[in-house]
């Protein structure tokens, strides 16, 4: 089989390798569309922070992790009924259900996480824990979708949005205007995306953003003010990845408000917080790390709300290198690879 295979950093080639034979509890499945995830971007180019951990794996490497095909072979001992010929979308891994981490609602630290393998390519094997069925009729290209609609889910939960309230998005790529979608949809009632791009700004005006600032052009708090009668935002995702904006956004929150920084930054990167203004304001600060138990929430978001605006850019497999020096230019929203043509 063909897998986009990242050898050093910025480079990935287009090689030929065995195909994988699912082992106990794991299918095998044809990934049909992928997705070029911020988070690839950084991993590709080794700036990742997790790169440095012993327990991340070496050496050449399929990247991915955004993914949807069809299931074609199962392991032994399989516990959650698929079969060949099933339509999945995958998840980041699978979570045992049992240790202590797991025991106590945060399957996304799971003591004994199995990740799933790259999914730039033609075939995977995964454990079945982290496959999800895909609803009848939703195409597979907005199956690829999935996981970072279930990230925008949990993003909008960790932000506390609430109905009639307002928010600001820093950052129209994919988990921004995901975010936007699932926050209008959430009761949010006043939507504003930061970003520098005109064209990404349009694309959020055009898909539920009631206004939209370029934050080179207007400082975010000045922006805050003006559109919120001066209060600030209630919550404020930061979903740029972005260290100045990661610290302008403190600055456009209202009294009680919750900031959540949910970009990539660098792992060496710090950004001063004014503890001071945290006590004063009543300020919540978080992060937000993957999205534990938001799968099948993101699944039926897919299958509720018209989402293809976010799909700019399809490359085929083969391409994978150009696709990705493409998608760094950052004009595109979601980048996905076709494996098969
Ligand atoms: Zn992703
Ligand atoms: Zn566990």
């Amino acid at each position: 089989m063909k897998a986009a295979v990242h050898t050093s950093p910025g480079v990935i080639e287009i090689q030929e390798v065995a195909e994988p034979v699912p082992g106990p509890g794991e299918i095998k499945v044809r990934i049909e569309y992928t997705g070029i995830c911020g988070s690839d971007v950084e991993i590709v180019n080794n700036h990742f922070g997790k790169q440095k951990l012993d327990s991340w794996p070496k050496g050449p490497k399929i990247e991915g992790h955004e993914a949807c095909g069809t299931v074609v072979e199962i392991g032994p001992n399989l516990r959650h009924g698929f079969k060949a010929g099933d339509r999945v979308a995958l998840g980041l891994g699978e979570s045992c259900g049992g240790c202590y981490s797991c025991r106590n609602g945060l399957e996304h630290f799971c003591d004994v996480w199995k990740p799933c393998p790259g999914t730039w390519a033609q075939y995977g094997a995964f454990p079945e824990g982290a496959a999800y069925a895909l609803p009848e009729g939703l195409p597979l290209q907005m199956g690829a979708l999935a996981e970072p609609v279930s990230i925008a889910i949990r993003l909008v939960d960790v932000a506390g949005v609430k109905t009639g309230q307002s928010l600001l998005i820093a950052g129209a790529g994919t988990i921004g205007l995901l975010s936007l979608a699932v926050a209008r949809q959430a009761g949010a009632t006043t939507r504003v995306v930061s970003e520098p791009r005109a064209h990404k700004r349009q694309l959020a005006l055009d898909h539920g953003a009631t206004a939209a600032v370029d934050p080179l052009a207007e400082p975010l708090y000045s922006a805050a003010e003006r559109l919120t009668n001066g209060r600030g935002f209630n919550s404020v995702l930061e979903a740029s990845g972005n260290l100045g904006s990661a610290k302008a956004v403190l600055n456009a929150v209202a009294n009680h408000g919750t900031v959540v920084w949910a970009g990539v930054y660098p792992d060496d990167a710090e950004v001063a917080v004014n503890p001071y203004q945290m006590y004063e304001k009543d300020i919540t600060l978080k992060g937000s790390w993957i999205a534990p138990y938001s799968f099948y929430r993101g699944l039926e978001f897919l299958q509720a709300y018209d989402l293809s605006y976010i799909v700019t850019d399809v490359h085929p497999l083969e391409k994978t290198q150009e696709a990705f020096d493409h998608h760094l230019e950052g004009n595109s929203i979601k980048t996905l690879l076709q494996c098969w043509n």
